[in-house]
């Protein structure tokens, strides 16, 4: 299973050489978001995380630290200002990280332009984390959580969609959950939800938000978006969710690590993955919902 991803990872640095001229570097854990840009798919989420690590590294150059990419591939709609904002922010970070010698052989981020099927077909095999971390309640279903599934690739995300589901067949040995669920955001939503106290509790979000208001090495300030996570109402939970994420995502890699496990994880990705065949799906339809014989 290492040695495909591994193949499959150098043939997606093709891809990116000919679609951006990225250098993309095969050897660290392949952790991808590709979907729509929309807010409440939450690659901000993403992005507060991974801004988060290059701190981090900042902080201890030294410290253990497995070496990962993370790919985004993501269209937004053309009079969605936000989600542009967001691929903004995620281009500024891509150019700091990259070029941060804290970062190097670390920490790397790309984003592919165009996301189109034929980029997913160069990214869906080379992927070994998933993230599908949608605002719990708002994803009628999704398909790239499956895709990525079937490739092998361990999933970080919410009971949200299509990830129940997956739940249900992989359990918590083999998908690593976090975040608020439906209910409870309600609940919590009821009874006052302030993100600027809760994030005035976390050091983490704290600095992350600072460092999107100051900007990275282009100087742009994305303070426009810090405002609307802390005074705008935070639609999304990403404040609530963010210090159950960041734990998670270090409960994760510590797993990946130990490169037995990380086999281990894509194997059973792959071979829990025939539930989401067509055939089946195509034949409970027929049989529940258009009652024809099959
Ligand atoms: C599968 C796919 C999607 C849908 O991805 P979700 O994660 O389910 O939102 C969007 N665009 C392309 C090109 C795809 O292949």
């Amino acid at each position: 299973m290492l040695a495909i991803k591994r193949e499959n990872k150098r043939r997606f640095a093709d891809f990116a050489r000919r679609n951006d001229n990225f250098t993309f570097d095969p050897e660290g854990i392949m952790d991808v978001q590709v979907k729509r840009l929309h807010e409440y798919k939450r690659q901000l989420l993403c992005a507060m995380h991974i801004a988060s690590l290059q701190l981090q590294l900042h902080d201890d150059p030294n410290r253990d630290f497995t070496p990962r990419t993370f790919v985004f591939g993501a269209k937004a709609a053309a009079g969605y200002k936000t989600a542009k904002r967001i691929i903004e922010l995620l281009l500024s970070m891509q150019n700091d990280i990259n070029n941060d010698p804290a970062c190097r052989g670390k920490l790397q981020v790309y984003f592919v332009e165009n996301y189109r099927v034929s980029a997913a077909e160069a990214i869906m095999p080379a992927a070994q984390v998933s993230e599908q971390i949608s605002t719990a309640g708002k994803e009628a279903s999704g398909t790239g959580c499956m895709k990525l599934m079937m490739n092998g690739a361990v999933t970080i995300g919410t009971l949200d969609g299509a990830n129940v589901e997956m739940y249900e067949r992989l359990g918590d040995e083999n998908m690593f959950l976090f975040g608020l669920h439906t209910d409870e955001i309600a609940r919590l939503r009821q009874q006052g939800y302030d993100p600027a106290r809760v994030a005035s509790q976390d050091w983490e979000i704290q600095r992350v938000l600072d460092r999107f208001s100051q900007g990275f090495r282009d100087g742009k300030s994305y303070s426009d978006l810090v405002s609307m996570l802390l005074y705008g109402g935070d639609q999304y939970m990403l404040i609530a969710d963010y210090r159950a994420y960041a734990d998670t995502q270090k409960r994760l890699y510590e797993r990946l690590a130990d490169e037995d496990e990380l086999a281990r994880l894509a194997i059973m990705n792959t071979a829990k993955s025939g539930f989401f065949a067509a055939d089946r799906a195509i034949r409970e339809y027929a049989q529940n919902i258009w009652h024809v014989d099959v």
